[in-house]
């Protein structure tokens, strides 16, 4: 019986000795995402117009902007936030947005020491980001 296990555990070593190399030296190696990858969120804070539909459409609460009114009375974003380590990824927002502001994105070096660094201000990553080019 144990015999037997010993033999099993064996052979699979050996196999993955001899067969094709499956770890990637992240980060040097990037990884082939596929294309329905879903991992992060992304504003382009122009194209919004603080209709806060995405918002309505979130079923966790994830979404909180605020607008103000400019001169000729039009709604302009003021502030965007997301809590990040609670969003499911599931597209709902991206789907109620008219204007296509919020998208999901395949961005996923995300990882934080503290949950509190996953409560995201859209609008400076999305300033950061410009920047960055
Ligand atoms: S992807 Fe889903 S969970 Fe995340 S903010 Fe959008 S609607 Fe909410
Ligand atoms: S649904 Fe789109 S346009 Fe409306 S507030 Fe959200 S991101 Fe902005």
């Amino acid at each position: 019986m144990f015999g037997k296990g010993l033999l099993t555990g064996l052979g699979i070593t050996l196999k993955h000795m001899v067969g094709p190399k499956v770890t990637e030296f992240y980060p040097e190696e990037r990884p082939n995402l596929s294309t329905r990858v879903r991992s992060s969120m992304g504003l382009q804070k122009e194209k919004c117009i603080s209709c806060n539909m995405c918002a309505m459409a979130c079923p966790n609460g994830v979404i909180k902007l605020t607008s103000e009114k400019d001169e000729n009375n039009k709604k302009v974003l003021k502030s965007y936030h997301m809590d990040v380590g609670r969003c499911l990824f599931c597209g709902m927002c991206t789907e109620a947005c008219p204007t296509k502001a919020i998208t999901v994105t395949q961005e996923y070096e995300n990882a934080v020491y503290e949950a509190e660094d996953l409560k995201w201000d859209m609008i400076a990553r999305a300033e950061r980001k410009g920047k960055e080019g």
